[in-house]
């Protein structure tokens, strides 16, 4: 079947479904495969459960009822489907990639458009070669923006997913430690990242930039670009006060955000200029920003019992692991605590990278430290403010009896690390 005629049924359909245990009647069921699924082992019962059609790859599962269609490749063809349907709609494309704070800046940046436009933003983390199809398939002839998260752990991702997206505005939120075992070194994520800006470039898109951050600046010369955070930029933005959470200042109004961490003043501010940019006005801006409450353990402030604590345990890399450490050594508070947990993803960077955070720890004393994970139990220290676990059972046993209190307390590692857990205990 070509594009253009599935295009039509999926038109006519109530959207693309992906899970059978989450199928809406009447959708068009995509059979993808990943590494421990088949999709096309469950063809029939998507039929069974109200699909419309389904696309399937595998000719034992292609039933000539004309309800099944069976493609070369289903993934492939989710993102032909999705590249059709965006230029098809034809409305304007807002892309952001980055190291850290992709997500975040994107929930920002919708929370202020929305405030004046139909947006439809990237659900969640959805932001690979399966979750960009998704996003541009769930904008439809109302949508009038969209924001669209790209993620990428090797290089020429982005590059192919700017291809499906088209986007007609580009953001990189930064350029970091982050993903080394796909792109190798700092210079890899750069040009990864620079995926973006080239086909900006030329396609002659506009990009927003950071003007605080030399990288963005140098990387996307020759670009048309909107800048910002500068009192030189397009849009001047002012971090007012950092010390809990972040207040900031935009043409003398004043918005206090729901986060915390000095680093998020970038991701507060693109969402405060994209959204000037597109002329929301500045209080609909400042409603969107204040509005914005973060979940999913991602720079949320709890309190529990008398502790205070900055839960940052959704994800860590090098350089958000760093930032983190810099802005809690900054943070205010008699009995500091922090609960560090491994980053992962590092390939044969891994050693390095977290002696680096165990060597800035032990030169800067301004807490006690917890790490736990294979990686971190391997470094070296002589510090007596740093211990290690090897695994975090042993990490809890230790604390199970030994409930802190009136502490300013961090808790921060990489996903598979679950490191929110430790709150059963302190
Ligand atoms: P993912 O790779 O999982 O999609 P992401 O880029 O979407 O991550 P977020 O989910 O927004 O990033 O944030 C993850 C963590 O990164 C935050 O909890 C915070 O610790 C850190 N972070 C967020 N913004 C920045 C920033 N601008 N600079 C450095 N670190 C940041
Ligand atoms: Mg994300």
């Amino acid at each position: 079947m070509n594009i253009e005629l599935l295009h039509k049924h999926f038109l006519d359909s109530s959207g693309v479904c992906t899970d059978t245990r989450k199928i809406s009647s009447h959708c068009i069921f995509f059979a993808l495969k990943g590494e421990n699924f088949n999709g096309n082992l469950f063809a029939q019962e998507a039929l069974d459960r109200g699909a419309a059609k389904v696309i399937v790859d595998e000719e034992a599962y292609h039933k000539n009822t004309g309800e099944t269609v069976l493609v070369e490749n289903v993934l492939l063809t989710l993102q032909q489907l999705a590249r059709f349907h965006r230029e098809f709609l034809g409305l304007p494309i807002i892309s952001l990639t980055g190291s850290n704070g992709k997500t975040t800046s994107k929930e920002l940046i919708n929370a202020v458009l929305s405030k004046k436009f139909k947006t439809v933003a990237t659900q969640g983390n959805l932001n690979n070669h399966i979750g960009v199809p998704l996003t541009l398939l769930a904008m439809n002839e109302e949508t009038e923006l969209g924001i669209v998260e790209m993620g990428a752990n090797h290089l020429g991702e982005i590059k192919m997913l700017s291809e499906i997206a088209e986007p007609d505005y580009g953001y990189i939120t930064n350029f970091g430690k982050a993903h080394l075992e796909g792109f190798g070194s700092l210079e890899g994520v750069i040009q990864g990242k620079t995926e973006l800006y080239q086909f900006l470039k030329k396609h002659s898109r506009k990009i927003f930039v950071n003007a605080n951050d030399p990288k963005q600046l140098a990387n996307s010369e020759g670009i048309e670009r909107i800048t910002f955070g500068t009192p030189q930029s397009d849009f001047d933005i002012q971090l007012i006060d950092s010390s809990h959470h972040l207040l900031i200042e935009f043409k003398g109004t004043k918005m206090q955000s729901n986060l915390v961490g000095a680093y998020n003043f970038a991701n507060l501010s693109a969402a405060i200029a994209i959204g000037a940019y597109f002329k929301v006005s500045i209080e609909k801006i400042k409603d969107g920003i204040e509005g914005y409450v973060p979940s999913n353990n991602r720079s949320q402030l709890m309190v529990k019992g008398t502790n205070t604590i900055l839960m940052d345990a959704y994800n860590a890399n090098p350089t958000s692991m760093m930032a983190a450490l810099e802005n809690f050594k900054q943070a205010k508070g008699e009995n500091k605590i922090m609960f560090l947990g491994d980053m992962f993803e590092l390939g044969k960077e891994a050693e390095t990278e977290h002696q680096i955070i165990v060597d800035f720890l032990a030169e800067n004393h301004f807490g006690n430290v917890f790490l736990v994970g294979s990686n971190f139990f391997k470094t070296t220290s002589n510090a007596s403010h740093i211990r290690k676990f090897e695994t975090f059972e042993e990490l809890k046993t230790t604390f199970e009896n030994n409930l802190q209190k009136n502490a300013t307390i961090l808790i921060k590692a990489s996903r598979g690390m679950a490191l929110e857990r430790i709150l059963d205990v302190i």
